[in-house]
């Protein structure tokens, strides 16, 4: 079988992180497969859709890499075909023309209620002649649902589901404005796209259900359903905007990496044996449905937050630095020059290992970036006392007996300083960080002053000595 699966986002704000699991889910069932995954924009509901919605969800999955195959489909585009087949069922006789009004709906809806039963359009207008109809009013079109019997559908992920025929009243096919309604439109586009497999939130489940009836009333064979339990959040309920950051791009803003949230979003609610760490190529090679979990995940920032950790750390240099450079000018107003960016990729290591999101990356690379003079923090000012700066005009006048600048023999000599001076090394070393990088905080001091230069840090220390 040729698999086509699609991710189908409704443009009402940005890409939801359990859209965007949906899409991955998508996507590498198409992939094992060497099949089609395919995107459709669902933008009929157009007093709710935005263009700049759209824009969002296609840079957020562009930029998680979640590729989809062809031009998106915008479901808008198809309306006029939503029309055509909702014509063929009524010339078919399975939909039909309602004339009820909003008030006469009210009234049934009431009197449902008072008798305890959920809302259920009876049908009056399903076998009336429709010579009846009034003539100042606009009909809607309902399809002419079974009666009697079961709607069973066999889905991938929670098994047999079925549904009393009699609870799914006749639905609106056709609004009376002629817009078609979002069941009809998601049945005529996954038939016209080819889609074999559908993967959705259990959300959806109710849906396909009325869904399978409007295939069914086509003559045309469904995809296969496959409803994945949501997202909850830690509070045990469903992932929404009453929870923290649930947006994709708050993540990207964050300095989160595509990789990190595409590994942990695959392994929230599948699973392949105990592997956590997964790579791209093992996702389209393990996933399958059998590793879809029967019961919803929790979101867990905090696992998030340490799978990017570790993506950071794999990262090539090369790639972080371009990654973090725009954030740093945006922070810092700053212009990163050719000279800053060598010590970037020195030091990158260290701020790899010391990071969890690139924005630590970028805030911490500021030291590398503030050219002199400095800004010295309140705290770098305390450490900068006359004593202290006093001490720092000893050794800076020393740093001449250092034969090679590096790393390892700034430390040593610096430790020798101090066992001849009965000191500690802290006491030496965070004035030097003061004084050399305007802060109390910083990547390994010795590896700073490796990457500045014996000149630089002289420089540097004489500056603060005189500030
Ligand atoms: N547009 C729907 C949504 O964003 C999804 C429809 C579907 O997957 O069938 O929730």
């Amino acid at each position: 079988m040729n698999v086509v699966t699609r991710f189908a986002p409704s443009p009402t704000g940005s890409l939801h992180i359990g859209g965007a699991r949906t899409a991955l889910f998508n996507m590498l069932f198409a992939r094992h497969h060497n099949g089609k995954f395919l995107l459709r924009i669902e933008d009929t509901d157009k007093k709710r859709s935005t263009d700049k919605a759209i824009n969002i969800i296609l840079r957020d999955l562009e930029w998680l890499d979640l590729r989809w195959d062809k031009e998106p489909v915008y479901q808008s585009n198809n309306y006029h075909r939503h029309r055509e087949i909702v014509d063929k069922l009524i010339k078919e006789d399975k939909a039909y023309k309602c004339y009820a009004t909003k008030d006469e709906l009210d009234d049934l809806r009431q009197k449902q209620i008072n008798e305890g039963i959920p809302y259920r359009y009876d049908g009056r207008w399903r076998n009336k002649e429709q010579s009846s109809a009034p003539i100042n009013i606009k009909p809607v079109i309902r399809l002419k649902s079974p009666l009697e019997g079961q709607t069973i559908i066999k889905d991938m992920v929670q098994g047999e589901v079925k549904v009393d025929n009699k609870e799914l009243d006749d639905m609106i096919l056709l609004r009376s404005d002629g817009t078609p309604t979002f069941m009809l439109a998601v049945v005529v586009d996954d038939h016209d796209m080819g889609i074999t497999h559908i993967i959705r939130g259990d959300d959806h489940l109710t849906n396909a259900f009325r869904q399978k009836v409007i295939f069914d009333a086509l003559n045309w064979p469904h995809p296969k359903f496959c409803h994945v339990p949501l997202i909850h959040g830690p509070d045990g309920k469903k992932l929404s905007k009453r929870h923290d950051a649930v947006g994709a791009d708050i993540y990207r803003k964050l300095g989160y990496l595509p990789e990190a949230i595409r590994n942990y979003l695959l392994r929230l609610g599948w699973s392949h044996g105990n592997d956590e760490i997964i790579s791209d190529k093992e996702a389209i090679e393990w996933f399958d449905v059998k590793g879809l979990g029967k019961s919803s995940a929790k979101f867990d920032k905090t696992k998030l937050t340490s799978l990017n950790a570790h993506y950071i750390k794999q990262k090539n240099n090369y790639e972080i630095l371009e990654l973090i450079l725009p954030m740093i000018e945006k922070n810092s107003g700053a212009t990163v020059d050719g000279v800053s960016r060598e010590m970037l990729l020195e030091g990158m290591n260290s701020l790899k290992n010391r990071s969890k999101t690139l924005s630590d990356i970028a805030d911490q690379s500021l030291v590398y970036v503030n050219k002199l003079p400095l800004n010295f923090s309140d705290k770098a000012k305390q450490i900068l006392n006359s004593e202290n700066k006093l001490l720092l005009s000893k050794i800076n006048r020393h740093f001449n007996d250092l034969s090679e600048w590096t790393a390892p023999n700034i430390e040593n000599w610096i430790k020798t300083y101090c066992d001849k001076n009965n000191s500690k090394l802290g006491n030496i070393a965070q004035p030097i960080r003061a004084a050399i990088t305007g802060s109390t905080q910083s990547p390994p001091i010795f590896e700073v002053m490796a990457i500045f230069g014996k000149k630089e840090v002289t420089l540097r220390i004489n500056q603060a000595i005189n500030s």
